[in-house]
């Protein structure tokens, strides 16, 4: 039995502390919410899991550079070709069908149909969306607020490459890749700047670099070593930093449970559109990417998701999915087995594009807005929505509720009022948690069924690799 529990220990360790750690932040929360803590204490609490946040982020360039131009390098041409044409057609389709899903549901249960009187119609402000500006915002203001946390917090860069000092920058000014909101809602915008990455032109940028890389043979060689020894060192950064995850994950719950709005004054029409859309994302994520896998792989899915379980919890943590990739990547290669080159191309690509579970979210969230203003939808609409919540879901960047602000261009395309996105903000932020977890997956399945050699880049995707090479 002792034997049988170090084991497990050892193999589950990480998770099962990753778990204990989100029920413990989840009661400190609900615990500290009775407390009247002053923003200062608050700012405080928070700072752990603004530091997990933080590395995470740090991580996300290195590692989409460094993986994408040292695995495309060695890759043949034709290879390439195939596993990116696959990739891409693999990722619209189930983007689609996640987005099927979701309509045919959100038509069955009609949760915003009804005469109910909905307190929280104007709950919603348009100043709680959070842009993809506001946690920086959120960062400027704790660290103006709190001169103490400057310290530690610039330790912890969010991006290796961000070297502007803070306060330089004049206020309301892009210095860093942001993904611009749409011009049709005014959201709240930082006092000074975004730190958001642009992930989808490091992915081109990478890609490309890539392939030009491979194709100069010796002359392209010191570049791909020096990219394949920053990929080797990204992953032990990350198996050194997954211990502090725990304890960063209870208070990143806490806080946000601080902060969240009363349940008692979220209406009955709100609470059928959440269990909506998590009743989607369960179809959707548990029950019909799952058949594809079997399918597809004649494999086991749920051996292969368990793997990828310490990569849920942490997307369920930071509801963000680019955050996630570092700990994603570590699943693929370490439990799931997933062949490098495969990883290295097939995740930091989900990741941008992909995003089944916001692709499910923006189409039961239209219909839902529809529903609650009287507005009959025809077929020519939904299909307009399934098309629009398709490409948004490709728009919104991996970060969180980034869905919200690209609903935008759903709401727009049928005639609804964008403002309307205040109805369904109260709420957003517990659904964003489940969806990014839904987007991981798909992102993670993806890379075992491109793997298949039939039909993928002709290497098995259950390869035996010594864990040392795993992660050159
Ligand atoms: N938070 C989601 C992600 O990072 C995006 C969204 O739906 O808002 O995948």
């Amino acid at each position: 039995l002792k034997t049988t529990l170090r084991n497990f220990c050892k193999r589950n360790g990480l998770l099962t502390l990753s778990v204990i750690a989100v029920m413990t932040g989840c009661t400190l929360g609900f615990m500290l919410r009775g407390t009247q803590l002053s923003t200062q204490a608050k700012i405080y609490f928070s700072f752990p899991g603004e530091l997990l946040m933080r590395m995470l982020k740090m991580l996300i360039l290195p590692l989409i550079t460094s993986s994408l131009m040292s695995g495309l390098s060695s890759m043949e041409s034709k290879a390439c070709c195939r596993m990116g044409v696959l990739t891409v057609t693999y990722y619209l389709w189930t983007t689609f069908i996640a987005v099927v899903v979701g309509i045919i549901l959100v038509l069955i249960v009609k949760p915003g149909v009804g005469t109910e009187m909905e307190s929280n119609r104007l709950g919603g402000d348009l100043n709680m969306v959070p842009s993809n500006l506001v946690e920086a915002t959120f960062q400027q203001y704790k660290t103006d607020l709190v001169p103490i946390l400057k310290v530690p917090t610039r330790t912890v860069p969010p991006s290796f490459v961000y070297v502007i000092p803070e306060e330089g920058i004049p206020s309301g000014r892009t210095v860093y890749l942001e993904l611009t909101p749409p011009p049709e809602v005014h959201y709240k915008t930082s006092p000074g700047t975004s730190q958001q990455m642009n992930v989808l032109g490091i992915v081109i940028f990478s890609a490309t670099m890539g392939l030009l890389l491979g194709r100069m043979g010796e002359r392209g060689a010191p570049l791909v070593n020096v990219c394949q020894c920053i990929n080797e060192c990204v992953m032990k950064i990350i198996n050194a930093a997954v211990w502090y995850f725990p304890f960063g994950i209870i208070f990143l719950v806490a806080g946000k449970i601080l902060d969240m709005a009363d349940p008692s004054t979220l209406g009955k029409k709100l609470g059928w559109y959440g269990i909506t859309v998590l009743a989607g994302l369960f179809v959707h994520g548990l029950i019909l990417l799952p058949l594809f896998y079997f399918i597809l792989t004649r494999k086991n899915p749920f051996k292969y998701i368990r793997g990828l379980l310490q990569a849920m919890v942490i997307a369920l943590a930071t509801s963000s999915s680019s955050a996630t990739l570092p700990i994603t990547m570590k699943c693929l290669l370490e439990n799931c087995r997933v062949d490098r080159q495969i990883a290295r191309f097939v995740l930091p690509v989900g990741a941008t594009i992909n995003m089944d579970g916001t692709a499910l979210y923006e189409a039961v969230a239209a219909i839902f807005i529809a529903q609650v203003n009287d507005y009959e939808l025809d077929f020519g609409q939904l299909v307009t929505i399934s098309i629009t919540a398709t490409a948004a879901s490709i728009g919104a960047a991996g970060i969180p509720q980034a869905g919200l602000v690209t609903m935008v261009i759903v709401l727009t395309s049928v005639g609804l009022p964008p403002d309307d996105i205040t109805l369904i903000v109260a709420i957003d932020w517990i659904l964003d948690r489940f969806r990014t977890m839904i987007n991981v997956l798909g992102d993670a399945l993806a890379a075992g069924i491109i793997g298949v050699p039939s039909y993928g880049t002709g290497k098995p995707h259950s390869v035996n690799v010594p864990m040392t090479e795993l992660h050159t």
